[in-house]
């Protein structure tokens, strides 16, 4: 069964009763060539296996049955599950949960059902509604993963590998940088979807570093400031972060001027070493 074949995908969709829910960010692939793009991206293969969000009507995911040792592949539609069935019987290397990947208990999935892999990574078609909570709660889970590899908006994957100093830059780019090296694959337009997005995807992909590049004394604090940087963009970093923290103008002034820092600078100037050492010396001067 050609999967990314539009009559397969409305065929399939009418047998079993379903439409295509916006609610879900259900935009399925119908391009032949992107999701074996994307899976060889990936770099699954031999024992590797693969955490799946998103499966749709399997596409994607029977590609990466081709390649890696066992698939697990979270869907929040039960509508879909049956679908699966009939799309990847032939797969014994795959196995659908029928989950909100932001509620699943990822860690756990990850213990029970890749224990007899070597390596875990994480391969999606990612829903847009939802992109950067889905990539910060996998970063954020602790779990370690290989690689990631999602096809998100281009706009995202741009914010996501945008240089201190521009305007894609955020909180969400240094979040990010905090965990990963980060790589762009390719651009895949809207015509390679059902139903087509407005906008052009890309593929990228995320490596969770092995050794840590940033070590703040207090992750928290390093994530409070951040946030508190970028969360008032208009003001100055003395301003955006006295009012986060609750702390006199000065105690912030004299925590900049400690790491060299132009206190009238704005937050999307600075890098992720330069969070870290204004979340140090912010650490040592609220203490006091
Ligand atoms: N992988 C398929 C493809 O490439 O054709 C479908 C990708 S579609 C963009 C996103 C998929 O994620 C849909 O199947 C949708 O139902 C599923 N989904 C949406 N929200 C989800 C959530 N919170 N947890 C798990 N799956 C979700």
């Amino acid at each position: 069964m050609e999967l990314t074949d539009i009559s397969v995908v409305r065929s399939l969709m009418e047998k079993h009763g379903l439409r295509f829910q916006k609610k879900f960010g259900q935009n399925f692939l119908i391009n032949r060539s992107v999701p074996e793009r994307i899976a060889e991206a990936s770099g699954a293969g031999g024992e590797d296996g693969v955490l799946e969000i998103g499966p749709g009507i399997g596409t994607l995911t029977k590609e990466l049955c081709k390649r890696a040792k066992k698939v697990v592949s979270l869907e929040i539609d039960e509508g879909l599950i049956p679908v699966l069935g009939e799309t990847l019987g032939e797969y014994d290397n795959f196995k659908v949960i029928c989950e909100d990947v932001m509620k699943a208990d990822l860690e756990l999935i990850v213990k029970t059902e890749f224990a007899g892999c070597e390596r875990v990574r994480v391969a999606a078609n990612l829903p847009y509604y939802i992109t950067t909570p889905v990539i910060m709660r996998l970063l954020e889970s602790g779990i370690k993963f290989e690689s990631l590899t999602f096809l998100i908006q281009k706009e995202v994957a741009d914010r996501l590998c945008a240089a201190p100093g521009t305007p894609e830059y955020g909180s969400v780019t240094v979040a990010v940088d905090y965990y990963c090296d980060r790589e762009k694959k390719f651009n895949v337009p809207p015509g390679c979807f059902m139903p087509a997005p407005k906008v052009t995807s890309t593929v990228i992909t995320l490596f969770p570093r092995k050794i840590r590049k940033y070590a703040p004394k207090d992750e928290k604090m390093f994530f409070k400031t951040v946030a508190g940087a970028f969360g008032m963009r208009r003001k100055t970093l003395v301003n955006a972060l006295s009012a986060a923290f609750a702390v006199p103008k000065e105690t912030v002034a004299r925590s900049l001027e400690e790491c060299g820092t132009d206190p009238g600078v704005r937050g999307e100037r600075l890098s992720t070493s330069d969070f870290v050492a204004l979340s140090d010396a912010l650490g040592n001067n609220i203490e006091k």
